[in-house]
């Protein structure tokens, strides 16, 4: 038998007679005792049919006693779990009995043709067991069947057919059959022996190369970790010591620095978390494809400056499919940051995406690009920890070497895989290939054709609440906030969309142009735009939107593709409210939004009361405590006048009623005729305790034409009686 067939029949036995929780010395003892008894099986057949042939009917009746016992063993022994080596202890046991009654028939040790023997085999076979206690009952019972036969002698004869050729002929095939079968189990123990001291030797290596990666993890992290901390440091002092020279450039790179330390601790503490199969995993039912595009888009202008030409060449258009969208951002974001990073410029990065031809049950993410590409050596390594490619300078980039470890990780943890290619000369190649399935819930994304008309109709529903005359009787509070997207690509519109769509009523504008239309048009409660677009750019529109009295109160929310954009927004008068760089994490996007409509709490409590405004903080304050100073000065203005209103403060500030109430009711969370109202109030009542006019005069100095009128509202706000503050 070819080695190859050996261990392939091993391999059959050793799967015919494991079960579930087997461990291995049982299965060795089980596999042992087997092989064994196979062994023996066909031994005694032999045998057997030697009687047989030789017309030695005790021969035969023998073989058939044994065969009696060894086949049912073989047969029962696969099926054991437990008492293996009782059960044929038992077996063993009586086969040594049966060959003692033998023995004594034929007329005992010498003339009863080597049966003698089959003691020995016996006891080399219990040494399987692993049970010396049993070993040396069977030992004992063999050794007196010998002596007690012995001892019997005198008084046995031996068979007359039983000649002394055939007795030395069986002889000597018993003792060559034991020898041989004895040889081969020393062979055995010897070979167990030392599989068991390669596979200690070879833990021992694991161990070793274990402790090694450990401590060059730690190495490498103290060193990414030393290399922030020292700019740091370095910054403080020179800021400490020359604080005019040092303080923005030194507070920036602190920033950047302190950035750089928290993105390396939380892809540490998300690896871990991977490791320890800490990471939940959120699993919707979404449209990959309008995720993928705009993860794309979003590296647009990345690619841009470096002139980097990104495709994006999705199979289909759309494609449901099972998956978390925030590892999914993770991945995509590393692989293509990667792809442009190592890219030079004019270079070519494609994103190809689609469903596996030879699987069609799996979907696949290629990010390839024309770049340096990975040495043929790296190629295995590169989804280490740490493991980052520095050997050419001129190439040399920042980085941690953890973004492709957590990315392997984050796909593993989708089921999926993750394939890293470098064909000489032609770049690299990023595969990752996911399973398909659509069992997950359905997070709704906004391509369904009826969610654009459930917008429209949406639309037209506020566009007639606002411009309707009874527009102070309308609550906006029990409707959600207006959020006005300002975006040109309808790919990351539709996906903003989805994911904002359940907080807010959404506008979409294109362009600043339209963005600043619709801003005038809806007073929304916050813009989100985006930076760069045709006819009118995301920073002119906020310019302008940011100046405007009838829009200064919305906070804007910047979409940006750099960092560095901040910057040139740092010039103007007032810059956005907060920047989102792309690609942004949704939950990040909501909560910030979210804390941008809360902050407008602060102004509502500074312009709660009717008294002076403490000095403002900053200067987005200020604007808007000018817009209420100067709607106050009109109000005083008009104080006695009773047929001042909206309407006549309207044309006086210059507002049309709708924006009016729309920055009113953000600012105070009042209606106009509300406030109107308090003021009016406010004015009597400082009147009533400043001057010496009496009720109906004061009454009638605010512009109330009805005593009993303004007595009750006065009661209503201040809880007191106009009189009681006249005595
Ligand atoms: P890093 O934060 O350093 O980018 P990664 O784990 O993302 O860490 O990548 C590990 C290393 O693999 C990188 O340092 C780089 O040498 C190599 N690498 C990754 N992607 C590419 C690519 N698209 N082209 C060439 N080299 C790459």
């Amino acid at each position: 038998m070819r080695k190859s067939s050996v261990d392939g029949f091993k391999a059959w036995a050793a799967k015919a007679i494991s079960f579930p929780g087997i461990d291995e010395s049982m299965l060795t003892m089980k596999l042992n005792i087997w092989f064994a008894s196979m062994g023996s099986a066909f031994a005694i057949s032999a045998m057997t049919l030697l009687g047989y042939l030789l017309d030695l009917p005790v021969i035969v009746n023998y073989g058939f006693a044994l065969l009696s016992l060894t086949f049912p063993a073989l047969i029962i022994l696969p099926f054991l779990r437990k008492n293996i080596d009782r059960f044929f202890f038992s077996i063993q046991f009586t086969l040594i009995w049966v060959t003692f009654y033998f023995m004594i028939i034929m007329g005992g040790l010498l003339t009863s043709a080597g049966l003698l023997f089959s003691g020995i085999s016996v006891l080399f076979m219990s040494t399987s067991y692993q049970n010396n206690r049993l070993t040396v009952i069977l030992f004992v019972t063999y050794l007196t069947t010998l002596i007690t036969t012995a001892l019997l002698q005198p008084r046995l004869s031996p068979l007359p057919e039983m000649t002394s050729q055939k007795n030395l002929l069986f002889f000597t095939v018993n003792f060559s059959w034991q020898a041989g079968y004895t040889l081969l189990l020393i062979l055995n123990n010897i070979s167990q022996k030392k599989k068991l001291a390669d596979s200690k030797q070879a833990e021992t290596l694991r161990l070793k190369e274990l402790d090694e990666t450990k401590t060059k993890l730690f190495t490498n992290i103290t060193h990414e970790f030393r290399t922030p901390l020292t700019i740091i440091l370095g910054m403080a002092r020179l800021i400490k010591e020359k604080p005019a020279e040092w303080i923005d450039e030194g507070t920036e790179k602190i920033r950047k620095n302190a950035q750089n330390l928290l993105h390396l601790v939380n892809q540490m503490l998300d690896l871990s978390k991977l490791e320890a199969g800490a990471m939940p995993l959120h699993l919707f039912q979404q449209d990959i494809i309008l995720q993928l595009r705009y993860l794309c888009e979003s590296f647009s202008s990345m690619a841009l400056s470096k002139n980097i030409r990104l495709i994006f060449k999705p199979e289909m258009e759309h494609l449901l499919l099972d998956y978390d969208a925030d590892k999914m951002m993770h991945i995509v974001t590393n692989l293509l940051s990667n792809a442009i990073k190592f890219t030079k410029e004019g270079g070519l990065v494609q994103l190809t995406t689609g469903l596996s031809s030879q699987k069609n049950d799996e979907f696949f993410i290629r990010v390839q690009d024309n770049g340096s590409g990975i040495p043929e050596e790296h190629l295995p390594h590169i989804f280490e920890r740490f493991y980052r490619i520095e050997e050419d300078s001129a190439q040399y980039e920042n980085g941690t070497g953890l973004g492709l470890a957590l990315t392997k990780e984050l796909v593993k943890l989708m089921n999926g895989n993750i394939i890293a290619e470098s064909p000489p000369g032609e770049g690299s190649v990023f595969t990752v290939l996911l399973p398909v399935s659509n069992n997950a819930l359905m997070k709704e994304m906004n391509w369904l054709s009826g969610f654009k008309d459930e917008i429209n109709s949406h639309r037209q529903e506020i566009h007639a609440k606002i411009k309707s005359e009874s527009s102070e009787l309308y609550d906006v509070e029990t409707e959600r906030p207006i959020l006005l997207i300002v975006e040109d690509s309808p790919d990351l519109v539709d996906y903003l969309t989805a994911i904002l769509k359940k907080d807010y009523h959404l506008e979409i504008a294109s362009n600043g142009n339209e963005g600043l239309r619709k801003a005038m048009e809806y007073i929304p409660d916050i813009i989100l735009s985006d930076v760069m677009m045709p006819e009118m750019d995301g920073i002119a529109m906020l310019e302008k939107l940011k100046a405007d009295q009838r829009t200064s109160h919305i906070p804007i929310v910047m979409l940006t593709a750099k960092a560095d954009i901040a910057s040139r927004l740092t010039g103007l008068e007032r810059g956005a409210d907060a920047y989102m760089a792309k690609p942004f994490n949704e939950e990040e996007l909501r909560i910030r939004l979210r804390k941008l409509i809360e902050l407008r709490n602060l102004l509502r409590l500074r312009y709660a009361t009717m008294e002076s405004l403490p000095v403002a903080e900053n200067k987005a304050i200020a604007a808007e405590d000018h817009f209420i100073t100067r709607v106050r000065g009109i109000m005083e203005a008009n104080l006695d006048n009773d047929q001042f209103g909206i309407h006549e403060l309207c044309s006086e500030i210059g507002m049309s009623r709708a924006q009016l109430y729309r920055k009113f009711k953000t600012l105070t969370d009042r209606t106009v005729n509300e406030y109107l109202l308090n003021f009016r109030l406010f004015k009597a009542k400082e009147l009533l305790i400043k001057t010496d006019l009496n009720v109906s005069e004061v009454a009638f100095e605010v512009g109330f034409k009805n005593l009993s009128h303004f007595s009750r509202a006065f009661r209503e706000e201040f809880g007191q009686n106009p009189s009681s503050l006249r005595k």
